[in-house]
């Protein structure tokens, strides 16, 4: 059976930046991942796709308003299969980026379901084979995907989630945003750019919900004059697939009953943790409704398993939070003291081995060398 010190599940920011930092401290690092590809949801159906979309949707607006800048544009048009073969390019090229981190640190990688089977083991299931890891640290990064609302699910042609949107052969014509958080507001404003007439319908009273009140009144402000339609304090009660995509009920936040057509509709509502068939059960580590809870340095309950990224109970569901959380744990078993009180977070191991560098003269070789190319 195969030994590691710190065995990975999941591929994502948490997961990909906790291997590189095990591997650059000497640890031996191994990563599960059911994708044959590394980067998780951030890189692949998240973070950076949409990003370049955005990136593209700020380039047509600055032609559509050429005139106004001094450029005479004409015969302005999308070519959108080449739009979503760039996003495809920057995503690859990244994923193979993480492929080349992970042989330059010397972690491994295998492809397959991982699973936690009790202290120091994990299974990886691939084509109904089962093979076994032991490892001393395992992570558990199994990331999120987009949840449903009762009674309306996505069927990735018409009712989409931030994954199928992505994939439209076609820019809609009309879209109903279902949920105004970060991932709903950017796709309404990246295929508001492209023509698509979009409305926002949101449950609570403001669109961003969880950012200052102050952005979500200049964002609505900003989506209405861009025309986008948007709707706060409403209720969706009902979603229709007919032959012309997807009709929806709702009351306003007047309480009055309102129905909207349109082309496509994207469920935006939230994220839901992927720990199901993890074999969390078989440890002690305290699951709520699919998310893990943590204590220092993101131990769970259980003894050397931790817990990362988006399935991390009460922490944000952000790339760069998944990262620093991914480094706090692999650091803690090889480097990091804890001590009482104030001084709990101090690195006493790591600081001695930094002073041990720098006083070694590799330090001053390195800075003057940095020196010399500036
Ligand atoms: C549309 C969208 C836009 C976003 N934009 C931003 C942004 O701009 N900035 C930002 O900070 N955050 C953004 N986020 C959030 C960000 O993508 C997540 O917070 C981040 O990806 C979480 O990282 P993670 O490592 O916890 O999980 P994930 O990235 O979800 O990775 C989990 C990995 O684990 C794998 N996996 C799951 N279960 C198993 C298993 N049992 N065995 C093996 N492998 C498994 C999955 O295949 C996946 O590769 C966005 C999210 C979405 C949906």
């Amino acid at each position: 059976m195969a030994k590691y010190d710190v065995a990975i599940i999941g591929s994502g920011p948490g997961g990909y930046v906790a291997a590189i930092r095990a591997g650059e401290l000497g640890l031996k690092t191994v990563v599960v991942e059911k994708d044959p590809f590394l980067g998780g949801t951030c890189l692949h159906i998240g973070c950076i796709p949409t990003k370049v979309l955005l990136h593209h949707a700020e380039v047509y607006d600055h032609f559509k308003n050429a005139a106004e800048l001094g450029f005479e544009v004409s015969g302005l048009k999308i070519n959108w299969a080449n739009v979503l073969a760039r996003k495809d390019k920057i995503v690859k090229k990244h994923a193979k980026g993480i492929e080349f981190l992970f042989k330059k640190n010397k972690v491994e990688w295998v492809q397959g379901w991982g699973r936690y089977e009790g202290p120091g083991r994990v299974s990886v299931e691939k084509d109904g084979k089962k093979t076994q890891i032991e490892a001393s640290n395992i992570l558990m990064v199994s990331g999120s995907e987009a949840k449903s609302l009762p009674g309306i699910e996505p069927d990735h042609k018409t009712i989409l989630t931030n994954r199928s949107i992505l994939e439209l052969p076609e820019i809609p014509k009309t879209l109903i945003v279902v949920g105004a958080g970060a991932v709903g507001v950017e796709f309404a404003s990246i295929y508001n750019s492209f023509g698509t007439q979009v409305t926002i319908l949101e449950a609570l009273p403001r669109v961003v919900p969880v950012e200052d009140e102050e952005i979500s009144t200049e964002l609505t402000k900003a989506f209405q004059k861009k025309g986008i339609q948007v709707f706060t304090s409403c209720a969706v009660e009902s979603v229709k697939k007919d032959a012309k995509g997807v009709t929806v009920s709702f009351k306003d936040k007047d309480g009055k009953a309102q129905t909207l057509q349109a082309e496509k509709l994207l469920l935006a509502v939230g994220r839901k943790a992927m720990t199901d068939g993890c074999g969390l059960e078989k440890s002690k580590a305290k699951v709520e409704r699919g998310f893990v809870h943590v204590g220092d340095n993101m131990e769970t309950a259980e003894k050397g398993l931790y817990a990362i990224g988006d399935i991390v109970a009460g922490l944000p569901q952000l790339a760069h939070a998944a990262m620093m959380e991914g480094i706090i744990a692999v650091t803690r078993p090889r480097f990091w003291e804890i001590m009482e009180g104030s001084s709990k977070w101090f690195p006493t191991n790591s600081m001695a081995r930094c002073w041990g560098f720098i006083s070694s003269g590799r330090w001053q070789r390195r800075f003057s060398r940095r020196r010399r190319r500036c």
